[in-house]
């Protein structure tokens, strides 16, 4: 039999570690690895001669459409995105011809309840985008010089998530998450140092106005010897993200709303308030009440809601989504040949729990798996059950068995 050998080195296939074989010809692992080196350099090169690599333009519709397959509702807040987006590569798009009108950038800041979808609309975002995407935490965040995480590390992220490639970062989108744990802690700044608040909304604005930033590339605290990478943020889009607890009572008091009828001086007819769902009529105003300063509000300009999760709302979402995780446990069981059904019964039961947990779409995922652990464990080993039917009775007994149980609600 004719020896194996690389087509391109001519190695033979017992002095490399693995040989890949094609229909005529062979590669072995260390070509592979060269030849993926020079892909990277040269692509590297053709972006620092300016070739700006060329975005399909997705319409706002489109973008809305994809991310209704994956996040349940929330309608207000898809469109908000997908005009910012598509503003953002139009934006970016209108840099390369002259023109006279610039497009500013519309960054975006996003007001809603923990578990109702800020994140994962950002993260179904960034499955669809052709620019770098990274998401920040911003309760990691100091002003500079106290522990913790200077600003900068953002983009340290943004840098890390676009290969270090800087001209790929400099069109990126950034989520900054928990927004609202930078507020003011008190009305009077000046009688504590406020590190972690209004210190680093300072902090921030710098990088969401636009300028060059010079950041650590390994993140971390900036040391005066590290090398440092200059970033610049005018074409970053900013996505922040809160559930800013307790805005309601500013958003009422604006409204000027009480409990026993209204005294309405805010344009909006007494019946066409929703007092359940008071977060629908946010504005930049209340935002500064709950202690973001102003002139972080004016450079995040599009403001968006995020609705609660009803019943309704939960029961889609552990159903319909196109990775719902009723389709996940199907497909975990279906591995093992064991058919799975979810009665309507005990998706009722998963739904209550989490609504009487307050914990969003969050809750769901630890309660179902509160219901489905002993299964999981038991049934791989016992070859016998084909299948496995998840009625209201059989989660409620698993459930009142769980740890989850014992938790008081809030
Ligand atoms: P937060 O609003 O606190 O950022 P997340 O986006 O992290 O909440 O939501 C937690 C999880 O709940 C997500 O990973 C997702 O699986 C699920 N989820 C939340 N909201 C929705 C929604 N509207 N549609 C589908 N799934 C959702």
């Amino acid at each position: 039999m004719a020896e194996v050998t690389c087509s391109f080195c001519g190695r033979n296939k017992k002095d490399v570690d693995l040989m890949i074989s094609g229909i005529h010809a062979h590669i072995c692992d260390k070509c592979v690895t060269q030849a993926s080196q020079i892909l990277q350099e040269e692509k590297k090169s053709k972006t620092e001669a300016g070739v700006t690599p060329n975005f399909k333009l997705v319409k706002p519709q489109e973008i809305k459409k994809f991310l209704d397959e994956y996040v349940i509702g929330q309608d207000e807040a898809k469109k908000v995105m997908s005009v910012a987006v598509y503003n953002h590569y139009k934006r970016l798009m209108q840099r390369k011809i002259d023109s006279d009108i610039t497009i500013e950038k519309s960054n975006i800041i996003m007001v809603g309840e923990t578990g109702t979808g800020k994140t994962y609309l950002a993260r179904t975002l960034a499955k669809l985008l052709q620019v770098p995407f990274c998401i920040a935490d911003a309760t990691v965040l100091t002003e500079a010089g106290y522990v913790g995480e200077d600003v900068e590390s953002i983009l340290t992220r943004l840098l890390q998530a676009a290969d270090y490639n800087v001209e790929a970062a400099e069109r990126g989108i950034v989520y900054i998450d928990e927004i609202d744990k930078i507020a003011r802690k008190s009305d009077n700044p000046s009688i504590t140092r406020d590190v972690s608040g209004e210190g680093v909304q300072q902090a921030l604005l710098k990088l969401l106005e636009g300028t060059s930033v010079n950041v650590p590339p390994q993140g971390g605290r900036k040391h005066p010897d590290q090398k440092m990478i200059s970033v610049n943020t005018e074409n970053i889009l900013f996505i922040c993200g809160g559930a800013f607890e307790g805005i309601s009572r500013f958003i009422a008091n604006r409204l000027n709303t009480r409990p026993l009828g209204f005294a309405s001086s805010s344009g909006l007819h007494p019946s066409d308030i929703d007092k359940d769902n008071l977060i629908q009529f946010v504005s930049a105003q209340d935002l500064k009440s709950f202690g973001l300063i102003p002139e972080l509000i004016g450079r995040l300009p599009v403001l968006s809601f995020l609705n609660p999760l009803d019943h309704a709302a939960l029961r889609k979402i552990l159903t319909e989504p196109k990775n719902a995780l009723v389709k996940q446990y199907k497909k975990l069981f279906e591995m093992e040949n064991i058919e799975v059904e979810f009665k309507d019964g005990a998706i009722d039961f998963i739904v209550e729990k989490a609504v009487e947990f307050k914990l969003g779409a969050r809750g769901l995922r630890s309660i179902c798996e509160a219901v489905i652990n002993d299964a999981m464990f038991e049934l791989p080993s016992e070859k016998t059950v084909e299948k496995l039917v998840i009625t209201r009775a059989y989660a409620e007994e698993k459930f009142s068995r769980s740890q989850y149980s014992k938790l008081k609600v809030a």
